[in-house]
């Protein structure tokens, strides 16, 4: 698919549901999102459905993610329907790694080959506040998890925030001298719901360079992916940096987003989205509104003029 700027449209993030077992201060409120009717989220056959018409029209990489998507029921059978789908040469998850223990086996084994995993601190005490209540030791089991599993690829998010993480940088770049593992810090991005946590805790992807400048900056592999990479001198792993916030990266953006709900957005920040729950069911109807969807994407996004999605992240899926 290509869309009327003639970017090459061929991956898909898909989110499974809008509950989480943890509750990020600058994601998800407090008392978590309410329960949607079944009628409102879609089945596991939807999602396989849709997986199977968005490859069929082009998409080659596939991204589970959520809220949290190992939360969902039906999980496996989902990863599995979806890594018997011809035509996928990528398919990865973004998790919090809490349910990783539980899962990393059997997300390999249905064709899970690169996994995302969040953490935002190395403290305790701090990632119990910053998820509201979670337990950093049920993550670091779940990165342990995922490399005993044999993932291709295991990449760390951290979200940088002012006054909280940035004085343990340093610790996470350093994972990566023996570890071959990618850590990419994200800017924190102000959803609306969520928008006083952001407030002032906004920190720029550059702030990860002037604390290491013993970082190397890496050639680019993949023109599209949103993250510019360095690595330290020697290092098995390497460090990206998504700046949604200070650099712009949708003249190469490739993607498109599915939501629990069953709409598709052509942009994270849009507001734009097309229901696609009347069109299950007929492929061609589908179709129809991918193709729609596509031809909608706008040039770029405008979070810093405060144009935003009303959905918050854990309901878009990051
Ligand atoms: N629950 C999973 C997780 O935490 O990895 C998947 C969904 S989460 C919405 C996807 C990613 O979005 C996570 O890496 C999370 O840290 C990031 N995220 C959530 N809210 C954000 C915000 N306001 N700004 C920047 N990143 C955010
Ligand atoms: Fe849940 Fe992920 Fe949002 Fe945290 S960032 S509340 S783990 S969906």
């Amino acid at each position: 698919m290509i869309d009327s700027f003639g970017r090459r449209i061929h991956y898909a993030r898909i989110s499974i549901t809008d509950l989480c077992n943890l509750r990020c201060l600058y994601c998800m409120p407090e008392e978590g999102v309410p329960k949607k009717d079944c009628r409102e989220i879609l089945r596991i056959e939807d999602f396989v459905e849709i997986a199977q018409v968005i490859v069929e029209l082009g998409i080659d990489k596939i991204r589970i993610s959520g809220g949290e998507p190992l939360v969902r029921r039906g999980v496996l059978t989902l990863m599995e329907e979806i890594g018997k789908i011809d035509g996928i040469k990528d398919f990865a998850i973004t998790t919090n790694g809490v349910l990783l223990p539980k899962y990393a086996h059997a997300l390999c084994e249905a064709g899970v080959r690169r996994v995302n995993i969040s953490l935002d601190t190395f403290d305790a005490e701090k990632y119990r506040m910053i998820t509201r209540g979670g337990d950093i030791n049920n993550v670091l089991k779940g990165v342990s998890a995922a490399f005993e599993a044999g993932f291709h690829r295991i990449k760390i998010n951290v979200v940088l925030i002012k006054g909280f993480n940035d004085d343990e940088i340093p610790r996470f770049v350093e994972l990566t001298r023996e570890e071959p593992i990618d850590v990419r810090f994200i800017e924190l991005m102000p959803f609306d719901s969520q928008q006083n946590f952001a407030y002032g805790r906004y920190l720029p992807g550059n702030a990860v360079l002037e604390i290491c400048d013993d970082l190397q900056e890496e050639p680019r592999d993949d023109p599209s992916s949103p993250a510019r990479y360095y690595r330290l001198l020697g290092a098995k792993g390497r460090v990206g940096l998504i700046e949604p916030m200070s650099h712009g990266f949708c003249g190469q953006c490739n993607r498109i987003r599915i939501t629990a709900d069953g709409h598709i957005l052509s942009c994270l920040h849009s507001k734009n989205e097309i229901d696609l729950k009347p069109a299950l069911g007929n492929r061609d109807a589908l179709k129809t509104l991918i193709l729609r969807a596509v031809s909608e994407k706008p040039m770029t996004h405008r979070l810093s003029e405060g144009k935003l999605s009303e959905r918050a992240m854990n309901n878009i899926g990051g």
